[in-house]
């Protein structure tokens, strides 16, 4: 019976840790929990009460090699994806793209929180937009580039191929780690590339153009489509 009380308190820590994520420490929890609070606006974003979360919610935990890894990859990563969205937005000058590229951002915002607390060397350092360290991701980013300057249909293309990307990405690491404080993050960070999918697979439905995912199982695409947006605790994701 303690082992069932301690338990239940530990996921509940867990599931307040997740939801107070990228909102306000400061929000009043039952609220939050109620989900009465509006989460999704972008005056109530801070990426100082980000970090203040990812310090005050989360232990400091051992980092294995392949968890710092797998901080420094999502950072860039993130920037590819804040890039990508920049660049189509000036070209195509589409809200999708804007309010993507803004979201994306606050998921790099987050991972810095991340690099910071364990003492890691950023890798974008001085980078431009469009530079990328890591190899394969300056690869991809240069593939993307120039489907997505073809037309607008081939740029939402790239967006939901960088989402599927992501995904993929997350749940796979996500699997390979264990400190909290990163759980905490990734899965914000899913909740927000789910969002993100859906938002190009409805844009790409008006132009009558069907998304195969390349990198998720169809599975796993199907079931991401047919459920609804998510709208609790993605205040920093949710377009
Ligand atoms: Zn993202
Ligand atoms: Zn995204």
């Amino acid at each position: 019976m303690r082992n069932r009380i301690i338990r239940w308190t530990l996921s509940l820590a867990m599931l307040i840790g997740f939801s107070m994520l990228f909102v306000s420490c400061e929000a009043d929890m039952n609220e939050v929990q109620a989900g009465t609070i509006d989460m999704r606006g972008p005056n109530d974003y801070n990426p100082a009460s980000v970090c203040k979360c990812v310090n005050d919610y989360f232990p400091i935990e051992a980092l294995s090699s392949t968890e710092s890894k797998a901080i420094l990859f999502m950072r860039e990563e993130e920037k590819l994806a804040r890039d990508f969205y920049t660049e189509m937005n000036q070209k195509w000058n589409a809200r999708v793209f804007y309010n993507i590229s803004k979201a994306e951002q606050r998921h790099m915002d987050a991972m810095l929180c991340l690099i910071n607390k364990y003492g890691l060397t950023d890798p974008i350092g001085d980078n431009a937009a469009g530079e990328f360290q890591d190899v394969g991701l300056q690869q991809l980013y240069d593939v993307l580039i120039a489907e997505g300057q073809q037309s607008y249909e081939m740029a939402l293309i790239a967006g939901a191929k960088i989402e599927d990307v992501d995904i993929n990405d997350l749940v796979t690491s996500i699997n390979d780690v264990d400190n909290q404080d990163m759980l905490a993050v990734f899965e914000e960070l899913t909740k927000g590339s789910r969002n993100h999918l859906r938002a190009f697979v409805a844009n790409l439905k008006t132009l009558d153009v069907t998304y195969t995912p390349q990198f998720i199982s169809q599975e796993l695409f199907d079931k991401i489509i047919s459920t609804p947006v998510k709208k609790a605790a993605a205040s920093a994701v949710t377009v």
